[in-house]
């Protein structure tokens, strides 16, 4: 890895934190709210608060506009072409053509970890640190939430 993310980390958690805040807005406008199929699903995976959760379905994942942000990102392994979920705080982004229980579930065990870490901010900071050093597939973040995916209703 050419990329030193760890040293750019302090510059880049800003930055990160920024965005997921504003796209976290985005999604708590626009998304949709669970049914109650899918908050079971949430509470099933630990989540504390599921009636807050939003979905946005989208044809592609949004990416930060910003170069560094996105360098780092692909250098970590993550947010590549082939994400089709994103969470960030109560609200996922989720690849419409890919939307699976599977996935949900996925996703809404990041959303446990968010309200674990309490904040945006929080979570970001052990996150990005995991993903920076370990890489996206071995991040304990990652495999916890691979650990409480959910095929089966
Ligand atoms: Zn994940």
């Amino acid at each position: 890895m050419t990329v030193d993310l760890m040293a750019d980390l302090p510059v880049l958690l800003p930055k990160a934190t920024q965005w997921a805040e504003e796209q976290s807005l985005v999604i708590a406008k626009g998304g949709l709210a669970l049914d109650k199929t899918l908050l079971d699903v949430g509470r099933r995976v630990g989540v504390q608060r599921p009636e807050l959760i939003r979905v946005s379905l989208v044809q592609s994942i949004p990416l930060p506009d910003d170069p560094a942000l996105q360098a780092a990102c692909a250098a970590a392994g993550f947010l590549s072409e082939r994400f089709n979920g994103l969470t960030l705080g109560h609200g996922i982004y989720i690849r419409e053509e890919r939307a699976t229980v599977r996935l949900l579930s996925h996703e809404f065990r990041h959303v446990f970890q968010y309200e674990q870490a309490g904040s945006i901010a929080g979570f970001l900071s052990e996150y990005l640190r995991q993903i920076f050093t370990i890489g996206y597939d071995q991040a304990p973040l990652e495999i916890d939430a691979r650990a409480h995916e959910i095929d089966n209703l």
